[in-house]
């Protein structure tokens, strides 16, 4: 007997490869429901509004968090990311598998508003690999690069805060160990 849904949260520095491991996991389990977040940030070349984030104006982040109508919410590299809450408290309501893609402020918040929540961080295989990916990536320019590896620092030292660590080698491993702990598979 499988318990029911949990919500689980991946986190993890920037650059680590989050939305790689999601994208390909929802590929082949597109039960998975991630949710999407709210930013302030402007979209990368190919992001979608409603599909990869709903992107707002400073005004309409006040207005979501004023409203109570945010789950978690932090300051990231500059910008604001939150959590749509209704939608996740539906899908969790439906015992559907519920995935969060957010900051260590966003999960440290969860902890405290869902004790059940499974908190997964997934991390790079070395400092100088994540150095690697961040900036093959290719989508900022170097200041926010340098930004968003002093916030990596932060992020890896509170590794031991999260019930579990995957190590982010291969894409296929890490993506078939999170849908076994989403009791997916
Ligand atoms: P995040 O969502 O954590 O910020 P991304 O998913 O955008 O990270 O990945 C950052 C970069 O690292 C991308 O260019 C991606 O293709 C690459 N990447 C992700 N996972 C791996 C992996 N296991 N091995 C090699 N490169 C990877
Ligand atoms: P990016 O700008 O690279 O898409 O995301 C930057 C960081 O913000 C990542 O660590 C990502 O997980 C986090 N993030 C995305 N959405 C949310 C959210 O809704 N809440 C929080 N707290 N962090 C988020």
């Amino acid at each position: 007997m499988s318990e029911r849904p949990r919500l689980t949260v991946l986190s993890g520095p920037s650059g680590v490869g989050k939305s790689t491991v999601v994208a390909h996991m929802r590929k082949e389990h597109p039960e998975v429901w991630l949710s999407v977040s709210a930013t302030t940030r402007r979209p990368r070349p190919g992001e979608k509004h409603g599909v990869h984030y709903f992107f707002v104006s400073d005004e309409e982040m006040d207005k979501l968090i004023a409203n109570g109508e945010l789950l978690e919410w932090a300051e990231f590299a500059g910008n604001r990311y939150g959590t749509p809450r209704a939608a996740v408290l539906d899908r969790l309501e439906a015992g559907e598998p519920v995935l969060l893609e957010i900051d260590l402020q966003g999960a440290r918040q969860v902890r405290e508003s869902m004790a059940d929540a499974q908190l997964v961080f997934l991390a790079p295989p070395s400092w100088e690999e994540l150095v690697r990916r961040l900036t093959g990536r290719g989508t900022e320019p170097p200041e926010v690069i340098e930004r968003r590896l002093d916030a990596a620092r932060i992020e890896l030292a509170a590794e031991p805060e999260f019930d579990v660590t995957l190590v982010n080698t291969s894409v296929e491993d890490v993506a078939r160990e999170l849908l076994a702990l989403m009791d997916v598979l």
